[in-house]
């Protein structure tokens, strides 16, 4: 078992930090939020007034952080956690953040003596608590067979995706894609309702037949056909469409900085983007329907 530095205790980092401790690691925690801190020791964690504390006797370091720029400060930055480690440290950054952020990460990690991937996460609040999230790993071979076993205590899947930053971009390809498809499968239901179909009727079509995907099997966005998608319950998240539009972003960051044409990508972030700005940022992304339908925030009815 392994001693393990955990940064970054908010709704994610927590439960996944807690994890790592029911599977019988020695964690002590950091973050830099006074009620992110209270609310982990109030659950058991072990929390370090100091994030030096928390990685000086670390075997493995783990960051859940909003983005790049806190990494690299983690890293090498205001904090520079890469000279406080012990040489041989495996940094694993769970995070979602930019590529080239994370790239930047690994190579300063690497030239302190220290192991690192890229490892973010999908599944969501609900599978940080449950311990099912999928990692999709970016980094050497080495350092991955080094951090599956600690991936394992937090997820069910563990996916080598390649090289340093290959896991970041993995992440918004998927999430890129994730958003496009429940647009479009928002815009069904819209057109569906004025040709005088029922929601029940498209989606007994459609999620049997071509038009079949996981925005409408599994998380369908309009109230009814799938009871456990979050618009039974007024859109609360699941993923908030506000991280949506962080990965959307990020996928149209990529796509401008490596030349691919993401014209769909680019029309989702837009919509996402206003979505937001209306004042609905803390719904769940499958309320991007209730916009298409001109009652923004409101179930279709
Ligand atoms: P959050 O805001 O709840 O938690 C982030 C925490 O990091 C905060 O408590 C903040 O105080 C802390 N922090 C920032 N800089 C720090 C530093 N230098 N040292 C220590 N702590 C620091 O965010 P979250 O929802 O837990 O998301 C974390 C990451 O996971 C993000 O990159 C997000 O995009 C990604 N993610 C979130 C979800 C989700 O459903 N919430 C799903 C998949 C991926």
């Amino acid at each position: 078992m392994a001693t393990i530095g955990f940064l970054g205790l908010g709704n994610m980092g927590r439960p996944m930090a807690l994890n790592l401790v029911k599977a019988g690691h020695e964690v002590i925690g950091f973050d830099l939020s006074p009620e992110a801190c209270e609310a982990s020791r109030a659950v058991g964690l072990t929390v370090a007034g100091d994030a030096d504390v928390a990685v000086r006797k670390a075997d493995i370091v783990v960051t859940m952080l909003p983005a790049g720029k806190h990494v690299l400060d983690a890293y090498s930055g205001r904090m520079n956690l890469l000279s406080k480690a012990a040489r041989g440290t495996l940094f694993i950054d769970c995070s979602t953040i930019d590529i080239a952020s994370a790239r930047a990460a690994s190579e300063a990690a690497s030239s302190a003596g220290m192991l690192a991937v890229d490892a973010p996460v999908s599944g969501g609040v609900g599978g940080a608590a449950a311990g099912t999230l999928t990692f999709m790993v970016g980094g050497s071979a080495d350092a991955f067979a080094r951090a599956k076993p600690v991936l394992e205590a937090m997820g069910k899947k563990i996916v080598h995706c390649g090289g340093a930053g290959n896991g970041q971009a993995a992440k918004i390809c998927n999430n890129m894609l994730l958003g496009i498809s429940m647009i479009g499968v928002g815009e069904a239901f819209v057109l569906a309702r004025k040709l005088g179909l029922s929601d029940q009727a498209l989606f007994d079509v459609a999620s049997t037949s071509s038009g079949q995907c996981w925005s409408l099997n599994t998380y369908c966005p309009v109230p009814g056909p799938v009871p456990t998608s979050p618009a039974n319950r007024d859109y609360a998240p699941g993923f908030a469409a506000d991280l949506m539009l962080k990965d959307l972003k990020l996928s149209q960051q990529a796509a401008q900085g490596s030349g691919a044409v993401t014209p769909l990508g680019a029309a989702a972030a837009q919509l996402y983007e206003l979505f937001a700005a209306q004042g609905h940022g803390g719904l769940d992304f499958s309320a991007i329907v209730t916009f298409l339908n001109g009652t923004p925030g409101k179930a279709p009815r």
